[in-house]
């Protein structure tokens, strides 16, 4: 593997990734997108569904098909440089030191198998451990998840857990191997409220006590306010804020970030009125010219509808893409 030089603490960097779907007609689903996380920290990639969140995890991981073009001009993972990598060395690196948490946990669990044979198989394939000593660190690491008597439950089937143990199974086979960075895409979408707290819980723990960067891809800012060190809020493709999240969710600098948050309860509640945002994002396909989001921006004026903001620092260490985040900040419209 090419190693490349970097800060030790560094998870994830990501400079300039683009992804387009080729087929009868090319569309390009993400653009230009910066990302970075530090290891013990936890980062959220925030946006309405077809924003290009997941398409984004998935190219970083290198999950792509051959329909699936994807350049950058750095992806780092850890201190490996993987735009050098082959498949089967990006393979390896994805067992052992990237993990993905996928939202649908009963079909991403082999429905035949007990959840103490498929934790322990990544200690017998990747550590060479015996059966015994797999099984005890698979009961280990279902003491570590919150399932409770762990002994006895390690022989049981994915099917005898309720959705919310079935996650944290799936979050333990994610550390198992102690990763550097995982990626949780929509991990708590299928589940109860408090489930979903009590997972974000979990995740918030373990990156603290294992160390990890955590990239949390989320369609929820509710999910996202207790738990994220930063923020990138993604759009049409492109990442429109980012920045310390307690700075960009308790002043926006874009008129995106500032409607997701007003349709959140308990944000809205803090003063503001409850407000969905008008219209639906658009298709990659067709994006609309100047600031994609014009369409359905309260704050547009002519000059959004034909130039593209650059993504540029608004205040310190936050950057948005927008001709008046100015006035956004001063809550101008
Ligand atoms: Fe709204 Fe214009 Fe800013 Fe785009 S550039 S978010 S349309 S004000």
């Amino acid at each position: 593997m090419t190693t490349v030089v970097s800060d030790q603490t560094t998870a994830l960097r990501v400079r300039g990734l683009d992804v387009v779907f080729t087929g009868e007609r090319e569309v390009h689903a993400v653009r230009e997108v910066d990302l970075e996380v530090r290891r013990g920290e936890l980062v959220a990639l925030l946006g309405e569904s077809g924003s290009g969140k997941s398409v984004t995890a998935r190219a970083i991981m290198g999950l792509g098909d051959e329909h699936t073009r994807v350049s950058a001009d750095e992806l780092v993972l850890s201190d490996v440089d993987v735009l050098g990598l082959d498949a089967e060395q990006m393979r390896r690196l994805r067992g052992e030191r990237v993990s993905l948490v996928m939202q649908d946990a009963l079909s991403a669990l082999n429905p035949v198998l007990t959840v103490g044979a498929q934790i322990g198989e990544l200690f017998r394939v990747h550590r060479g451990a015996t059966r015994a000593q797999a099984r005890e660190r698979a009961v280990e690491l279902l003491g570590l998840v919150g399932i409770p008597s762990p002994q006895r439950r390690v022989d049981d089937y994915p099917h005898q857990f309720s959705g919310g143990m079935r996650q944290r199974i799936l979050i333990a086979m994610a550390i198992a191997l102690e990763p550097e960075l995982l990626i949780a895409d929509e991990p708590t979408t299928a589940l109860d409220v408090t489930v979903q707290a009590q997972i974000l819980d979990l995740l918030d723990d373990l990156r603290r006590r294992l160390g990890m960067g955590v990239l949390l891809i989320t369609h929820d800012l509710g999910v996202v306010m207790e738990v994220a060190d930063r923020l990138a809020v993604m759009y049409a493709g492109r990442i429109v804020e980012a920045g310390d999240a307690d700075t960009v969710l308790t002043r926006p600098a874009h008129p995106y970030t500032e409607a997701l948050l007003r349709s959140v309860p308990q944000a809205a509640a803090r003063g503001g009125r409850l407000v969905s945002i008008p219209g639906s994002p658009p298709s990659p396909a067709t994006t609309p010219p100047g600031c994609s989001f014009h369409p359905r921006c309260a704050y547009a004026i002519d000059v959004c509808r034909t130039a593209r903001p650059p993504l540029r620092e608004v205040t310190p260490a936050r950057v948005a893409a927008c001709h008046r985040s100015e006035e956004v900040l001063d809550g101008l419209r």
